[in-house]
């Protein structure tokens, strides 16, 4: 059995569909063929990581880590492109496709940066530099460290406490992020002035399972992002436009 016979019935052989005859033949070759073999282990790794990929409802830190552990390697980097493809199979099982929108068909780079900062907040134990649920502590936080100061508003009356605060660097430029909490769900609020003063409505992504909204109000630009589902996102951001 040649090569090309083996990965035309791999998906058969691993889902145990092949004839007794053929299973043998595959086997055969997989002992003698290396090649063949990491075929098999890669395709395998894949199974268990779209397993392991969580759904919408999944704690963000699990979805960070998993996403950590699979852009480790880059021989593991096709499967998390392989995984990403199944994860979006699954949300259109969800109903959830209007809301995909990719980043990168939109070009923006600051969507990765704030994806990128609000992954690294949650992974390297560095969500808080200021760790409060009192507004009257997190914003005064801020003053000497930034050459603004960040609005800071408490939204925990409708369920989405303020929960602190840190300094961190998107876009080429310190930022302010306010940390808020939904349940087990973390939302990174990233504030620094706007290029403009106009003010504009929310800009809504998706990017590696997470959303992203971006407006601009009173000279300033905000930038939420959570894996927090989209509707609860959005009442959020509305909420805290609106503060
Ligand atoms: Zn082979």
């Amino acid at each position: 059995m040649s090569c090309e016979h083996v990965e035309r019935d791999l998906d058969s052989y691993l889902d145990n569909e092949l004839d007794a005859a053929t299973t043998m033949d595959v086997r055969g070759h997989l002992n003698e063929c290396a090649a063949c073999r990491r075929r098999v282990n890669e395709r395998e790794a894949l199974g268990r990581l779209v397993r392991a990929v969580p759904y919408h409802s999944a704690p963000d830190r699990l979805r960070a880590r998993v996403l950590a552990e699979t852009t480790r390697t880059s021989s593991v980097r096709r499967l998390l492109t392989w995984a990403a493809a199944a994860v979006l199979v699954i949300s259109v099982g969800g109903g959830g496709i209007s809301l995909w929108r990719s980043a990168a068909t939109h070009g923006d780079a600051m969507v990765d940066q704030v994806v990128d900062s609000h992954v690294r907040s949650l992974m390297a134990s560095h969500l808080f530099d200021v760790e409060s649920t009192d507004q009257h502590t997190v914003k005064p936080w801020f003053l000497g460290k930034l050459d603004f100061a960040p609005p800071v508003a408490d939204l925990a009356s409708i369920g989405f406490p303020l929960v602190g605060g840190r300094l961190d660097y998107v876009g080429g430029r310190p930022v302010a992020a306010l940390v808020y909490q939904r349940q087990r769900h973390t939302i990174n609020v990233f504030v620094s002035p706007a290029l403009s003063d106009v003010s504009t409505r929310a800009d809504v992504r998706s990017l590696r399972g997470f959303h992203i909204h971006h407006w601009v109000r009173g000279g300033m630009s905000f930038w939420a992002v959570s894996d927090l589902n989209e509707a609860e996102l959005t009442q959020f951001c509305g909420a805290l436009e609106a503060s």
